[in-house]
């Protein structure tokens, strides 16, 4: 009676019938193998086990349920996919599952007490400091008090004694993402993950409190400015934007929604009176982020730092807002402050900046040139390659040919040649390279060979003599050389695990990998491991880790090449021709 609708679709179908109902597969031993529909390829990895009712692809990584292979076949989310398996299953869909609910509700419950607990902190003679540090930032009492801050003492279990004697379980607390477990010695321990920080509480759209960002009030090694409650039930950071649950109905009085870096902008613009500001808190803005936002406005006014590093946010920002069709702007700051220093200085004047924010050409015209010179040959050859490849995006041509006109201005040219250039730039590959990152993952950043990686440690979990036959390979050697490449290819924990993998090899507990794994290489570990235990004999693993090496070798060439080229063309417009050739005789050696 009590099981999940999931785990009710599961058992009446078979993931074999609901693949079959997508591509077609052919038996091969125990399981089912077909050409992948995931990625490019002429001979089958991708196999499909009844036993373990999973799929999975050993060319390009994805695996998984039937939900998940819906999901990926159709571009779908979980509860659509849940609903069309739930038709083919003859299976009703209630509409919440009373257990997912209270596990939810305890979860929020605990975040609403231990927010609780923060901000009574604040108040006591060792939270002095932290409430100081927020009188500083210019910060009132009303202004705390309606942000909920709060102050984590610098104790080990100040939050675990506060909320277990309230009758919380350690295990709950620990899922909401309060609690560190630590296994030393066999034995389960708990320990508070924010200590001696400032504690903002973050809310859902619907005003749950369901995680916690911690910026330390004292520097400390080894330690971020910024600690954020981890992936939780309730808490998932790529899809919650900090402020929203407040700044929405203003959001939509307004016309606009401003997005801001930190908590501390969205907080002191909230003082000064400005109420539709929202924080992608410690990440780039998300396609869900911006979803969420499309749902107020279709406006979006952005004021990050305008430093370098800012200014990519920026631009990574634009493109993701206006990939989602939002109308985004810039909002320049005076002085290159951010919005919190800016209103603690000039009470009561961003909303007048606010209104003055322009388009984003403009903002592209203004830090091209700030760049570059648009006097001297370089500078002029740099600002048209930034700005042609964003004036191409431009869907409407009279749009189009204004910037054109503009940027021939500036630059002394005449618009003719800007459109050929403009028009070259498609079959150009140095576009590539000063192009911003348009595309950017949900929740977890994908590097191209991050699922052929996967497979190759996979499969020598599967089979670990291969490995120690691996480390003799010139593969290790080659992927030394060229370790700086392979971040462009491949996830650098995931490279790091390997590390991992190898060094428990060697002392030959390769076993027991699992168990001195900490946790961030426990959630690595865990696809690693399934997909191993989907190798089955019909599988030729010699075979698939010499494919995988393979494929890895070659793409790390591709992208060493592909580097020097950019290198040799960058030489050759500077005129430096001892470079150039350096370059062309290592390209020549590759
Ligand atoms: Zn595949």
């Amino acid at each position: 009676m009590d099981t999940l609708p999931s785990e009710e679709i599961k058992s009446r179908l078979d993931i074999v019938d609901v693949i079959s109902g997508y591509i077609k597969l052919q038996r091969a031993g125990g399981s089912f193998k077909t050409v992948c529909p995931f990625h490019n390829e002429n001979s089958p990895s991708f196999f499909v086990s009844p036993d373990k009712q999973i799929f999975n692809c050993f060319g390009c990584g994805k695996g998984g349920d039937m939900f998940s292979f819906v999901m990926e076949m159709e571009g779908i989310e979980f509860v659509d996919a849940l609903r069309i398996l739930a038709k083919q299953a003859g299976v009703e869909l209630k509409r919440v599952d009373p257990k997912i609910q209270t596990e939810r509700t305890t979860l929020q419950e605990i975040c609403v007490d231990a927010a609780r607990y923060f901000f009574k902190n604040l108040y006591s003679d060792a939270g002095k400091n932290a409430l100081k540090y927020l009188e500083k930032r210019g910060l009132t009492k009303e202004t705390i008090e309606e942000f909920k801050i709060g102050y984590s003492f610098e104790s080990w279990d100040g939050l675990y004694n506060f909320l277990t004697l309230k009758g919380y379980k350690p295990e709950m607390i620990e899922k909401a993402g309060l609690l560190v477990v630590s296994n030393k010695s066999g034995k389960k321990k708990y320990f508070d993950r924010f200590r001696d920080r400032i504690m903002f509480p973050i809310s859902d759209a619907n005003g749950y409190i369901v995680g916690f960002t911690g910026r330390y009030l004292t520097k400390k090694e080894n330690e971020g400015k910024y600690v954020n409650s981890p992936q939780t039930p309730v808490f998932d950071k790529s899809k919650i934007l900090y402020g929203l649950e407040k700044a929405k109905v203003n959001i939509k009085k307004e016309g606009y929604a401003l997005l801001v870096e930190g908590q501390m902008d969205v907080i002191s613009c909230w003082q000064d009176g400005i109420k539709n500001a929202v924080a992608s808190s410690g990440t780039a803005l998300t396609q869900s982020q911006t979803k969420l936002l499309k749902r107020y406005s279709s406006n979006l006014k952005i004021a990050f730092d305008m430093d370098d590093a800012g200014d990519m946010a920026t631009k990574r920002g634009i493109d993701v807002a206006s990939g989602e069709g939002l109308n985004v702007s810039i909002v320049r700051i005076p002085d290159g402050k951010d919005p919190a220093d800016f209103v603690f200085s000039h009470k009561g004047e961003l909303k007048e900046i606010l209104e003055k924010s322009m388009p984003i050409m403009e903002y592209y015209f203004e830090t091209a040139l700030a760049k570059h010179d648009p006097k001297d040959l370089d500078g002029k050859k740099k600002i048209s390659e930034e700005l042609l490849l964003n004036i191409k995006k431009i869907q409407n041509k009279v749009e189009m040919y204004h910037w054109l006109d503009r940027l021939a201005q500036i630059l002394n040219t005449d618009v003719k040649y800007l459109e050929e250039d403009m028009a070259s730039m498609k079959s150009d590959a140095y576009a590539k390279y000063t192009q911003p990152n348009i595309q950017i993952q949900e929740t977890k950043t994908l590097k191209s060979n991050d699922g052929v990686f996967t497979s190759l440690m996979a499969f020598l979990i599967k089979d670990s003599s291969k490995l120690a036959v691996l480390e003799d390979s010139d593969f290790m050697d080659f992927l030394e050389e060229n370790k700086k490449v392979s971040y462009g290819l491949i996830n650098e924990n995931l490279l790091s695990l390997f590390d991992f993998l190898r060094k428990c090899a060697k002392i030959g507990q390769i076993s027991e990998i699992l168990k001195k794994a900490d946790e961030t290489q426990k959630s690595l570990l865990n696809p690693v491991i399934l997909q191993s235990e989907m190798i089955d004999d019909s599988i030729d693993i010699d075979f698939q880790i010499n494919f995988c090496c393979k494929k890895i070798k070659e793409d790390i060439l591709r992208l060493k090449r592909k580097n020097l080229h950019f290198k040799i063309k960058e030489a050759e417009e500077k005129g430096d021709a001892e470079a150039t050739d350096k370059y062309l005789k290592e390209l020549k050696q590759i």
